[in-house]
């Protein structure tokens, strides 16, 4: 394990019932601040990776250290509530980390207001500082101060997944893992979406391990790039040299297959 690295994971195995193994020993690094992109066809193991790391799944065997603390059991302890948020997630589906029935203050403040055990009480008593500081994360994520007061349904694809991108910065996290943030949004709202997270990464300086399967996004926001087949990560380079001659067999033939303009892994 490099001693510097925010995140390691190393020989992670998952297997579900009456599969082949879906996730067959990877392992990795990821580095303060940079942002590394996970590509792979449909069904590779992404999703799988992406919820193991966040022990939203239980792996079978494997390990893995935040800023060198080895994480414990996944699901017998809440390890990450121990990290004070320091690892945020953001899906595809804004729908899925938003609680219709929250308006938008209150799903942008949670995570904070879990880390700072704030009760309704106390959330009533620090209404204005709690408003202020919403204020601003919608402001980093480009987002007029309105919209903190409306619910999610009154607000487009793009609003929400710019919403769940506030939450996650919220509790100013070393790393985020983003599983197709941009993938249920049309071209130009991706394209919008991506050079805003591109800022807040540079400002903010989270790690990033953003999972797509749209080749010219990966290639955009990434620093380095890792590809994933069939559970197996079996190629990773600087994202420069994505299209280079000496990459993986496998990774040309996604490369050939899939950069033609709007073509999606
Ligand atoms: P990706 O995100 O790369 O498209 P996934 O990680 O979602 O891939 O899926 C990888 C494989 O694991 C697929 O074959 C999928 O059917 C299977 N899989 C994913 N989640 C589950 C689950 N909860 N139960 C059983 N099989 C699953
Ligand atoms: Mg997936």
């Amino acid at each position: 394990m490099s001693e510097e690295a925010v995140f390691t994971v190393q020989n992670l195995i998952k297997t579900y019932a009456g599969q082949t193994r879906t996730i067959d020993g990877i392992s990795f690094s990821l580095h303060p601040g940079e942002c590394v992109g996970l590509i792979g066809e449909s069904g590779s193991g992404k999703s799988t990776l992406a919820r193991c790391i966040l022990l939203m799944e239980k792996m079978d065997s494997g390990q893995m250290w935040f800023q060198g603390t080895e994480m414990l059991k996944p699901r017998t302890t809440l390890a990450y509530r121990t990290l004070e948020g320091q690892v945020q997630a953001v899906f595809q589906n804004p729908a899925s980390s938003l609680n219709p029935r929250l308006r938008i203050i209150d799903s942008v403040m949670e995570p904070l207001d879990t880390l700072k055990n704030r009760t309704p009480v106390i959330v009533q008593d620090c209404r204005q500082d709690r408003l202020k500081c919403a204020e601003r994360l919608l402001d980093l994520v480009e987002l007029p101060a309105h919209l903190l007061h409306q619910y999610p349904h009154e607000l487009s694809g793009g609003q929400k997944q710019r919403v769940a991108i506030a939450r996650a910065i919220s509790s100013d996290p070393s790393l985020i893992i983003m599983d197709e943030p941009t993938s249920s949004l049309d071209m130009i709202t991706q394209a919008q979406i991506i050079e805003m997270l591109m800022i807040l990464q540079k400002n903010i300086g989270f790690a990033c391990l953003f999972i797509s399967h749209d080749l010219a996004t990966i290639q955009r926001i990434s620093d380095r790039i890792m590809v994933i087949q069939e559970g197996r990560m079996i190629d990773h380079f600087a994202k420069e040299d994505l299209f280079s001659s000496e990459r993986h067999a496998y990774t040309q033939q996604l490369v050939h297959k899939y950069s033609k303009r709007g073509r999606k892994l």
